[in-house]
């Protein structure tokens, strides 16, 4: 029996995110990316019988941090418990989580546009666990502890997300949030934000929740669309016809761009959760909280609609200006040192992320001072420069360090500003192409570009092409 029910989709999201501390959780090895295989470990993160673990206190502040700036309300005393499972990467066999007492709870996302408050039901505090290498030349796997006792949050979101769209979009506004609060870079092609996705369907206006299957570890943006697309017409399919969806976790295979079952999806129960006697209860300060909360800084969406009223920015300038935390600053530095909002959003927009577009590297990678961007933003909006030598003189700055005013002068990229050296390479050119002028005279207005083409050619790019076309017309008028 095959029914024609519409199928409405509900997305609740996991998202894992890797903290910016210099050490690990509960020990003080390093979590530097891409070392060596275990260079990083010691008896903690190996779990060795008899090693204690001691919790990071800047992966506590960094999780009150990420908690403030989502309003999610804080447990008083907050503490951990192990999950007991086994596997090759984990070498206790338990990993140290927040089960019964998580770091945070009940706060809320505003999403942008719409402007609908999405649920974030807690985040909690946990170990990352190794990394394990299938080597298929030796038909064996290698296991790489590093990654081991790396601090992540889990920020789980109610499943109130109705679309893939605004399971992005939530992602976009969380990501933004916390990379702005300074907790995390919250880079997905290195791992610091992975994702595993909730997916269920009911009849279109049923208010009670169908099976959920589990998408696990989601490492881009298109792979997260893609694969709820997926799931909840597959969902939607076996409904359809009369088949139960069954609970389960399933794996995202990118290249075929579909979800295949890994195993059927797991109870509490099965991870025998109980408080780790290992560490102590910890009471979260007043005081500390209070000043935690002092120090967030404006947030992405507040510091958007500023941009929009202050300078005047389009919702697209505005949006983009406030991606990253790097770019707002160097934006808004550079526009009140040269006193050219617009413009300034402009370059950024145009030629800066052009350049990082090339390189596929982060603003925040490009070592570009305020004060430098400010300069030729003035020299090209003064007309003192061209917009290619612009571009030349800001590759030049991010490239080598160069100073934009004395590289200008040793280029020798000034625009002719002598109004007589103009006329002069203006008549030089009406008297050696008499038949354009003949044509302008007669009525080819055309002909006004090829001449202009040829005064900025004779002035080897140095000219203004606006002052050159108003004294081109002056001269062939008389
Ligand atoms: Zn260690």
């Amino acid at each position: 029996m095959v029914n024609s029910m519409t199928y409405e989709t509900i997305i609740g999201l996991e998202v894992h995110i890797e903290l910016a501390t210099v050490t690990k959780i509960f020990c003080g090895c390093p979590t530097l990316f891409g070392q060596p295989p275990n260079t990083q470990c010691c008896p903690v993160c190996l779990g060795l019988p008899g090693s204690l673990p001691v919790l990071n206190r800047t992966v506590l502040l960094y999780s009150l941090r990420a908690c403030l700036a989502t309003g999610c309300s804080i447990t008083p005393l907050t503490r951990f418990d192990r999950k007991n499972y086994f596997y090759p990467d984990l070498p206790k066999a338990y990993q140290i989580t927040q089960w019964y007492q998580p770091v945070g709870q009940n706060g809320q996302l505003r999403l942008p546009g719409s402007g609908r408050l999405i649920g974030i039901r807690e985040i909690h505090m946990e170990e990352d666990a190794g990394k394990l290498i299938h080597d298929d030349e030796h038909d064996c796997t290698l296991i790489d502890y590093n990654r081991s006792g790396v601090p992540l949050l889990e920020i789980v979101s109610q499943p109130e997300l109705r679309s893939a769209d605004e399971a992005l979009l939530f992602l976009e506004t969380l990501r933004r949030t916390l990379i702005f609060t300074g907790i995390s870079d919250c880079r997905m092609q290195e791992g610091s934000l992975r994702a595993d996705v909730n997916v269920s369907v009911r009849p279109a206006g049923s208010s009670s929740l169908g099976t959920r299957t589990e998408i696990k570890n989601l490492s881009s943006y298109k792979a997260i669309g893609r694969a709820i697309l997926s799931e909840s017409k597959r969902q939607a399919d076996l409904l359809r016809s009369g088949r139960p969806v069954r609970q389960e976790t399933r794996r995202w295979d990118e290249d075929k761009n579909t979800s295949r079952a890994m195993r059927s999806k797991e109870e509490a129960g099965d991870y025998r959760y109980f408080p780790d006697p290992d560490l102590a209860v910890i009471p979260i300060d007043a005081d500390w909280l209070q000043s935690i909360r002092a120090s967030l800084p404006e947030m992405p969406g507040a510091k958007q609609e500023r941009f929009r009223a202050m300078y005047a920015l389009t919702d697209h300038e505005a949006d983009l200006l406030t991606s990253d935390p790097v770019l707002a600053k160097l934006f808004e530095d550079a526009a009140a040192l040269s006193g050219r909002a617009k413009e300034t959003a402009t370059w950024i927009m145009g030629e800066l992320l052009q350049i990082c577009k090339k390189r596929s590297c982060h603003p925040g990678d490009l070592d570009l001072a305020a004060a430098d961007l400010a300069t030729i933003v003035t020299q090209v909006a003064e007309g003192r420069i061209n917009r290619g030598s612009g571009r030349d003189v800001l590759i030049a700055v991010v490239d080598r360090g160069a100073d934009p005013v004395a590289y200008i002068r040793k280029q020798d990229l000034h625009l002719i500003d002598q109004p007589d050296e103009l006329e002069k390479l203006v008549a030089e050119t009406l008297r050696t192409h008499q038949q354009a002028v003949f044509d302008f005279r007669s009525g080819k207005e055309k002909t006004l570009i090829y001449l202009v083409g040829q005064v900025m050619r004779c002035s080897k790019g140095k000219a203004d092409p606006q002052a050159v076309t108003a004294l081109l017309k002056e001269f062939l008028q008389n």
